[in-house]
């Protein structure tokens, strides 16, 4: 049955790697049909929202979404992830020869973060401290009750059992997936638990408990600023890394960094009936209609995408052809030291099919 991938373009220069990347899978003559959404400004400017009903039909329809990156986390980026309960957020950090990297030797760097994407900090939960007065918070650790006389604001962080399991189960079952493929099977948690001692220490638990169910993978954890270290010192160490929202997020820029960089690392969202996929990176709007933006995270993410829908040999075939462009050296883009053009790094990948 013909697959149906709907196109979300993202803002700023997002719609310059969104775009190549779905005309070159339209010429991998695969049975995928891709529906064009109207979303982010144009749809403000057609409909009065960045997210209007037509675009969430076709969102609907669709089997999975290809994402280029929106300038808020609301409108269709919330449909998405919030909508649709994309709750696995899996972002590869993988070295390939050929990326300029800061690191003296990078070769052998292939890990995943598995980010938890619904709780933690980024749902925002927000307001005045204020509005905190009724619940008399106190911390027995350090004999103080919550002030909330102060002026300011408060962000509250949620972490329930059930997501932390459900993340726990993603990251256990990747594990044993690149085991297969000689993958080291091994899970590594990061949290501050030694610091949010019922939040963080539970999440770090019930890692150490999930993977417990998994023969054949091994347990390791990290506080997070520990973690921050050894991403620069070790990152070989790691197979597959599972963490909260807000620490996923910012530590899979810096993982990204060591293999070149925001422009190389994609992004996929699972959920358990729907999934999107893209890049780490946000809208690049310093760099907007230049035709210099490095379109590899995207094409990456497309390449995630089609083993998503079983196409795993497309897969295989346009990862394999975007690792070549790195390997020949020619046709690199200005963030990896060369001088090609979005559009020219395109053609040798198209010429690499
Ligand atoms: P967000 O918070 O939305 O993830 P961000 O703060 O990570 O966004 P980006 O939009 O990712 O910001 O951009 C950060 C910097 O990296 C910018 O200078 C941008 O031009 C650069 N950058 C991001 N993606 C790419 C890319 N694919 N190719 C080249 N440069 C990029």
């Amino acid at each position: 049955m013909t697959k149906k991938i709907c196109v979300v373009k993202g803002d700023d220069a997002s719609p310059e790697v969104v775009v190549p990347t779905v005309q070159i899978i339209e010429g991998m003559g695969l049975d995928i049909e891709f529906l064009w959404s109207v979303t982010g400004d144009e749809a403000v400017t057609r409909y009065g929202e960045n997210c209007p009903r037509v675009a969430k039909e076709i969102i609907d329809e669709a089997d999975c979404a290809i994402f280029g990156s929106t300038r808020t986390l609301g409108g269709v980026h919330g449909y998405l992830r919030w909508g649709k309960k994309c709750y696995a957020n899996i972002r590869p950090t993988r070295y390939v020869s050929g990326m300029i990297t800061p690191l003296k030797d990078p070769t052998g760097i292939d890990f995943v973060i598995v980010r938890e994407n619904l709780e933690g900090l980024y749902p925002g939960w927000e307001g005045d401290i204020g509005q905190l007065t009724s619940l008399n918070l106190r911390n027995e650790r350090i004999n103080q009750a919550l002030d909330t006389s102060a002026e300011g604001k408060f962000a509250v962080k949620i972490t329930t059992e059930e997501a932390t399991k459900d993340i726990c189960r993603v990251a256990c079952q990747l594990a044993l997936k690149r085991k297969a493929n000689g993958g080291l099977g091994k899970v590594t948690v990061s949290s501050k638990y030694n610091v949010l001692i019922q939040s963080d220490e539970m999440f770090r638990r019930i890692a150490e408990e999930t993977v417990g169910e998994y023969p054949g993978l091994t347990f390791h954890q990290f506080i997070i600023d520990n973690f921050a270290q050894q991403l620069v010192l070790n990152p070989k160490q790691f197979d597959v890394v599972v963490m909260s929202n807000e620490h996923g997020d910012i530590l899979a820029d810096g993982a990204a960094a060591l293999v070149g960089g925001l422009g190389i690392v994609p992004n996929s969202c699972i959920g358990k009936d729907y999934a999107y996929f893209g890049s780490v990176h946000g809208t690049a709007p310093d760099i907007v209609g230049r035709d210099i933006i490095n379109p590899t995270a995207m094409l990456l993410a497309g390449g995630l995408m089609l083993e998503y829908l079983g196409f795993g040999e497309a897969a295989c075939r346009l990862e394999t052809a975007v690792y070549r462009v790195y390997r020949e050296g020619k046709c690199l883009t200005h963030d990896q030291g060369g001088t090609s053009s979005t559009t020219r790094f395109c053609q040798a990948v198209k010429a690499n099919l």
